[in-house]
């Protein structure tokens, strides 16, 4: 059966299959309470396409991450693959219960989630029974937490996204690597263009979430010279320099929109996921990722518009 949820799984594009029992979850995991018979806890992932990255990486084309890496995998891609397992697992007389994580569910009270828009994310008590997604892979095999927060897998590093599926039916479990990957260098932290990791590696939800939406004029070919012409701190908030608060974040974000969202409430990434990319690249320089490239993600210095032409413009306005 394993081996056939594993066939399944790449046929419908998963890359990575790890399998979790039960019996190495806490008792009181929110997988018991999903699925009190759950006696093993299945995790698909998915690699996120290095090329979706170019974009970002160039300046250029900034839909393609948003669209390719996060609405059509968490929508359509790994739905699908999902419910081909699971309809496989359940031919064979066991259940099958899907768990995808849901972009606008926060189990936080007061907390966001940067992909999708802040005032679509539903803030309550039925999110204390969502899965711990992060430490749930990790119990898979599929990879180890780095210092970010991000699962590194050793094929992909950080480009990945993954869900999963709990049974009853009582499948091997897969070894779990020692951490190797993350030698806590800092570079998913000096990456972010709105300084939203602390050094402790703890992202700052809204803070993240409003430099994910682009507001680094810096490193955003779309903002106006004149943007956030109300806000007393416009030229930190556009350096990066600004530190939010839930309210001010909200501010800010109701005055970005200098490129168009998705669908689903997805919101366009101006940052390119730029903790990710910077990981990728050190991992990838390190050369520790199983999957090799001809050519390194970064060819060239990285691009930065000058601050000073935000400070003259938003002056003449
Ligand atoms: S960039 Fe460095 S510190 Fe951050 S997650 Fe990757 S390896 Fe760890
Ligand atoms: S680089 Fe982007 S996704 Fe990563 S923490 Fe910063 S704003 Fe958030």
């Amino acid at each position: 059966m394993k081996s056939e949820i594993i066939k399944i799984a790449k046929d419908n594009l998963a890359d990575i299959v790890g399998f979790a029992s039960a019996d190495i979850f806490e008792k009181d995991d929110p997988i018991f309470k999903i699925f009190p018979n759950t006696k093993t806890v299945i995790c698909l992932a998915f690699r996120v396409l290095r090329g979706i990255y170019r974009g970002t990486e160039e300046g250029t084309t900034y839909y393609q991450y948003t669209t390719m890496a996060v609405e059509n995998m968490e929508e359509t891609i790994m739905p699908m693959a999902q419910i081909k397992v699971a309809n496989y697992i359940e031919s064979k007389g066991y259940i099958a219960v899907p768990q995808r994580r849901h972009q606008q569910i926060m189990s936080e009270e007061n907390s966001t989630n940067p992909e999708v828009a802040y005032d679509a994310v539903y803030r309550n008590k039925t999110a204390e029974n969502q899965m711990n997604f992060t430490n749930s892979a990790v119990k898979c095999g599929i990879g180890e937490k780095g210092l970010s927060g991000a699962i590194l897998t050793v094929d992909f590093g950080p480009m990945v996204r993954y869900c999963f599926i709990l049974t009853d039916a009582q499948i091997k479990p897969d070894d779990i690597e020692a951490p190797h990957l993350c030698d806590k260098c800092g570079k998913c932290i000096k990456a972010c263009p709105g300084n939203a990791i602390g050094k402790d590696g703890i992202v700052d939800p809204w803070q993240c979430a409003v430099y994910y939406n682009g507001a680094n004029g810096t490193k955003n070919p779309f903002m106006p010279p004149d943007a956030f012409a109300d806000f007393d701190n416009r030229i930190e908030i556009i350096a990066g320099e600004a530190r939010v608060t839930p309210e001010t974040a909200k501010k800010i974000l109701d005055d970005i929109f200098f490129y168009p969202p998705a669908q689903h409430a997805y919101q366009c990434s101006i940052c390119g996921r730029a903790c990710d990319t910077a990981c990728y690249m050190h991992l990838e320089e390190k050369g520790v990722l199983n999957k090799k490239f001809n050519r390194p993600f970064r060819e060239r210095e990285e691009w930065k518009f000058d601050i000073e032409s935000f400070k003259n413009k938003g002056e003449e306005v």
